[in-house]
């Protein structure tokens, strides 16, 4: 058995804010998804959240595990945000995983969020770093409570804010037909699990589901930037055996130049 990933992805800034401190990265042959959800003043946001992605992307490249680049990470949004004025306290949260063989090694700082859709049912993998979350581990708040507090948005770990940071590591066993979720809050704040888990049930095609979640969390308000990625768990040995919408002859709606990538590196390598 050979696993890989089919992914799609999407972003908007919603329709309140005026930018997009949101940041994503993809790589299907790697089986790399990474998302991150910048904040403080200024464009401080959007350089957090994009200084964490460069500084991901090289230290994987150097052959660090996850968690070693994720801490690499910390320490250049950290350094950039020391060293101007104009970013002093900009952060963002970082919620990544990668492929290796059948298991996907998720590692996780702040409140954007890991899913795993298998057999019908969608489960929360990672747990949310945000004060509302710890009351709710405390007994202080019930989960309802917590979707419409007013402090949901307070993050309790981030990256950028002090030298170190904790990373959360969890490696997920992968079965085929797997479909893993990776967002920012944007969209968990909108839409409840069980429109998320209605809509990426509907929805085969993984760049089209990402499409749609993030339309849905624009029409239920978009009070915030939305990011949203999802990743299909496909075993190469029996991709030609597969649902049609899965071939490369038909990849259906909204294909990205990722996809495109992706197919065109197959046929190099054939
Ligand atoms: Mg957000």
């Amino acid at each position: 058995m050979t696993l890989r990933l089919r992914i799609g992805a999407a972003t908007h800034m919603g329709l309140v804010r005026d930018a997009n401190e949101d940041a994503y990265h993809v790589d299907e042959p790697v089986g790399l998804v990474v998302v991150a959800d910048g904040m403080g003043g200024h464009r401080g946001g959007e350089v957090a959240s994009a200084t964490a992605l460069d500084a991901l992307r090289m230290a994987l490249a150097d052959g660090k595990d996850l968690s070693a680049a994720i801490v690499d990470a910390n320490r250049a949004v950290f350094e950039k945000a020391s060293g101007d004025a104009a970013l002093a306290g900009m952060g963002t949260t970082l919620t990544a995983g990668t492929l290796v063989e059948d298991t996907f090694v998720i590692g996780h700082v702040g409140d954007s969020r890991a899913y795993l859709a298998r057999d019908g049912e969608l489960v929360r993998v990672t747990a949310d770093h945000s004060l509302v979350a710890e009351l709710v581990r405390a007994g202080e708040l019930t989960e309802e409570e917590a979707e419409t507090d007013p402090r949901r948005s307070m993050i309790t770990r981030a990256l950028g804010v002090d030298p170190d940071v904790e990373v959360d590591v969890y490696p997920v066993e992968l079965h085929p037909r797997d479909r893993l979720l990776v967002c920012s809050d944007g969209l968990t704040v909108m839409l409840g699990e069980d429109q998320i888990a209605t809509l990426l049930a509907e929805e085969p095609d993984p760049q089209a589901a990402a499409a749609r979640l993030v339309a849905a969390a624009n029409d239920a308000g978009g009070a915030d930037n939305v990011t949203v990625v999802v990743a299909d768990v496909v075993d190469d040995a029996d991709s030609d055996t597969g649902d049609d919408s899965t071939s490369p002859d038909s990849p259906g709606p909204g294909v990205e130049p990722v996809r495109r990538r992706w197919w065109s590196r197959r046929r190099d390598t054939a």
